[in-house]
This record gives structure tokens, sequence and C-alpha cells, in this order.
């Protein structure tokens, strides 16, 4: 946009660490500024469509409006503390619309498959139900590939997303935090394992959570 370099760096500021719900809400940019970022680029990829609460606040399901009209689900679900193990909150994201494989026990299954996620889509379902859980001064702590989809069968976008969630300079969000729910792709696991994802020792030590 021909702005200094430094409005780059504030507007990724707010948008990863500060979770700012949208470009007006970018206070240290000029008003000019963030109006054109308005006018020029789509804030997030992914639109709140529908919001179910559960389990008496345990668990919230999203209905998630793509661009082409679409929908997708995730799901937020908070675990207390338990001798075994921290307190987690951990998000089941989707990975395709419908998905191919056709599971006779899943519902996604019997719906067939529509399309592969950009990896935008699926790195915005993070960040909608961060900036959800930001009021109320909570953070995610897993993620799940386990809501639509074959998370192997559209590989790029899947490991594009973990790679851009432990950004330096975006979430730090370490890869060991991440499952990745399979029917058991044998040559992309074995892609996954030498993929070389950053280890929370590679990763400053704010990083490490
Ligand atoms: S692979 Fe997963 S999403 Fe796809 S049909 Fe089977 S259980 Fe459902």
């Amino acid at each position: 946009m021909g702005e200094a370099p430094y409005r780059g760096d504030q507007a990724g500021q707010w948008f990863w660490q500060k979770l700012a719900p949208s470009f007006s809400a970018m206070r240290t940019l000029p008003v000019s500024v963030r109006r054109r970022l308005e006018e020029t680029y789509a804030f997030s990829t992914v639109t709140p469509h529908a919001k179910r609460v559960a389990d008496k606040g345990q668990t919230v399901k999203y209905l998630f409006r793509l661009a082409d009209g679409r929908t997708i689900e995730t799901v937020v679900m908070q675990y207390d503390a338990s001798a075994r193990s921290r307190a987690r909150t951990t998000i089941c994201v989707s990975s395709q619309v419908g998905c191919p494989i056709g599971c006779t026990f899943c519902a996604t299954g019997r719906s067939g498959f529509d399309r592969n996620l950009s990896q935008a889509e699926i790195v915005d379902q993070f960040l909608m139900a961060s900036r959800d859980l930001a009021e109320g001064q909570r953070s995610l702590t897993n993620v799940v590939f386990m809501g639509m989809g074959e998370p192997l069968n559209n590989y790029a976008a899947v490991v594009g997303a973990i790679r851009r969630w432990a950004g330096p300079d975006t979430l730090n969000f370490s890869p060991r935090r991440v499952t990745i729910s399979t029917i058991g792709l044998v040559p992309f696991i074995e892609r996954l394992g030498a993929e070389g994802l950053p280890e929370p020792g590679h990763l400053p030590a704010r990083a490490r959570r």
C-alpha cells in the first residue's frame, strides 16, 4: 500500500498478538490507513454464522461461513485440570468442506466432499476462536485436526497453517501442541515426520508454553 514498513509491523502485532477484531480496531494506525485496509482486504476468510454453547460453557460449537457461501464447523472444548494433566482449551479445526473418505459412522463423511480449505481458512478458525476466548482472558492451548475432513488429504494447507501458527512474528504456537487425526495415509505420515516442523527448543523462550 506504499506505507512505511513499520506500519506493516504494527498491523501484524494487532492482528496476531493483540487479536484485534477488525482493521478499524488497530488504533496505532492512522485512520486513513485503517480505512484503506478495510476497503482493500478481507479481515478474515471465515465469518461467524452460528454459535452454540453446551456442557455448561465447556464446549462452544461454531458454524463459520466461507467467502463462497459454504460452511464449516469448529469446536472449542475446555478441560479442567486433573491429576494427570493441566487445564486445556482445545480447538477442533476443519481441514476440508465435507470429506471424501466416507466413514459410515461420520455425518461429514455421509455428506460427501466439496473442496479443500485454504491455509488461511484453517488459520482463521484458530484466530476467530482466540478472539472470542480473549474476551474472557483465555487462550487456546491445543489444536486437534479432527473436524470436517481428512487433514492429510489437504497436506500443504494443513502444514502451512501449523507453520503459520508457530511463527515467532505470529502466535509462537508450538507444533507439539497440534494433533493430526488421520485414517492412516502412510506416505503423508512419513512425509510429516520428515517435515522438520519447529520444536519448542527452536523457538524464542517466550514461545515455550
Ligand atoms: S476421515 Fe474423518 S471426517 Fe472423513 S469421513 Fe472419516 S471420520 Fe469423517
